[in-house]
């Protein structure tokens, strides 16, 4: 029996050869195989369990062979079963402070739980969920720890390994985030932009920026219809479990009419404002927007017309947007509030003056965004309020929409933005620009293939 335990080679062969006077032999091959372990880690199939469980599962990770087969009993039935095993669970607990009573309810004693708990503990994000891999030998009913790995949703986190010496061994696990870029192709239904994204799974978050990202190329009310198509790329953080992180951030966007088309990158250029440009490098981003209001319908034009509150005709200096009380309405053009006050036929009404003697007014509003105030600064696409129905010179709820320049109005549809006003790339910005649309024009060639 003995000469067959030291002959053999076969893991499989050596609880059939044990014998109780050879238990260093015995202990020595545990060990051995543990550290083989030890540098195999990660390769094994791990179940995932929401919750702590009481229960423990018997299973042992798949190739433990040599594991399993180390017997501490003597007798022929403890030899025929495998007795001491390595056993590799992964665990997902609601936050760091379930893990101390996960690791009990797994049968480690309560001391070395708290222990393994503590060392862990301070890599541990305070709140929201953590994954957790134990390791446990079992050894004839007794549970000994192994090693823990328990990691934050970014992967950060620590591994605690109890070393030959029985001291502790604590690691650092460094996040481990990447990012994923995802393209999406729709086409325009009958009825909003908002309907056709939401029928092709384009997150929520996404759906106004991508309508703010082209506001200067479409009218969405008057220039888009059925049948036109669009893209989309965007961002999204991972883990290493590749699961989300963070809000998801819109790269591209692009829209294809049967008048034109037009695409649009996310930039931003060296020690300059993040925004959107062309694929020549060229900033979309027009002296003002046409439309500072999402999802709106026109019901009046700029022009003479019979007015139906004041019974005469006089010149509509405005356009009106009817939109459901409550809309968000954009500031037209970074600029400055001069005006944030009521007046008797605009209601609540905001004043922006903006640069080359331009201004726009917006009437009517149910209320102004919290703290918007006059001598305020705000940037382009920046919510000033509201739409609204107040004010003595509406029938019910829209935005009266007013640009003037230099004094006088003019009509926003058909307003046309000086081309000189659009910024070209430097060199250097150039080239960092070509990589950042180059990266999102394979990831695009890719979702087409
Ligand atoms: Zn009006």
């Amino acid at each position: 029996m003995t000469e067959l335990f030291v002959d053999s080679y076969d893991p499989r062969r050596w609880a059939a050869a044990w014998s109780p006077r050879r238990p260093l032999e015995v202990r020595e091959a545990r060990r051995a195989s543990n550290r083989r372990r030890l540098a195999g880690l990660g390769a094994g199939g791990a179940i995932v369990l929401a919750g702590v469980l009481a229960a423990w599962l018997a299973r042992p990770d798949g190739g433990a062979t040599a594991d399993a087969v180390v017997a501490s009993g003597g007798d022929a039935a403890a030899e025929a079963a495998p007795a001491a095993e390595t056993v590799r669970r992964t665990l997902l607990l609601a936050n760091a402070g379930e893990l101390e009573g996960a690791l009990t309810g797994f049968g480690i004693d309560a001391v070395t739980a708290a222990k393994v708990a503590a060392e862990v503990r301070p890599a541990l994000a305070p709140q929201g969920e953590v994954r957790a891999v134990l390791e446990v030998t079992r050894e004839g009913g007794a549970l000994r720890f192994y090693r823990l790995q328990a990691s934050n949703a970014d992967s950060s986190g620590a591994a605690v390994r109890l070393g030959e010496d029985g001291a502790f061994e604590t690691t650092r696990l460094a996040a481990q985030v990447s990012e994923k870029i995802t393209v999406m192709h729709g086409i325009m239904d009958g009825d909003s932009f908002y309907t056709s994204a939401v029928a092709i799974g384009v997150p929520n978050s996404l759906i106004s920026p991508f309508a703010k990202a082209l506001a200067f190329d479409f009218d969405f009310q008057r220039e888009v219809a059925a049948g036109d198509a669009f893209e989309l790329a965007y961002a999204q953080s991972v883990n290493a479990a590749g699961e989300a992180q963070g809000a998801a951030r819109l790269l591209y966007a692009a829209m294809t009419t049967q008048a034109k088309s037009a695409a649009v990158y996310r930039f931003t250029p060296p020690s300059g404002e993040e925004g959107w440009y062309d694929a020549s490098g060229r900033t979309v981003a027009k002296s003002l927007m046409r439309t500072p209001v999402d999802g709106a319908r026109i019901t009046s034009k700029f022009g003479m017309r019979f007015h139906p509150v004041l019974h005469y005709t006089r010149l509509h200096g405005g356009v009106d947007f009817a939109a459901p009380i409550g809309t968000p309405i954009y500031a037209a053009a970074a600029g400055t509030v001069t005006s944030a006050s009521p007046s008797a036929c605009a209601g609540n009404m905001v004043i922006i003056s903006h640069a080359n003697g331009m201004e726009t007014r917006y009437f009517h509003l149910v209320r102004y965004a919290e703290g918007l105030h006059a001598g305020q600064q705000v940037p382009q696409g920046f919510t000033i309020g509201y739409v609204g129905t107040t004010g003595t010179c509406t029938t019910g709820p829209h935005l009266h929409y007013e640009i003037h320049v230099n004094g006088e109005k003019i009509d926003p549809l058909s307003f046309q933005p000086d081309p000189s006003e659009s910024k070209a790339l430097d060199a250097a910005q150039m080239r960092e620009f070509e990589q950042v649309r180059d990266r999102i024009d394979v990831s695009r060639a890719q979702g087409a293939a």
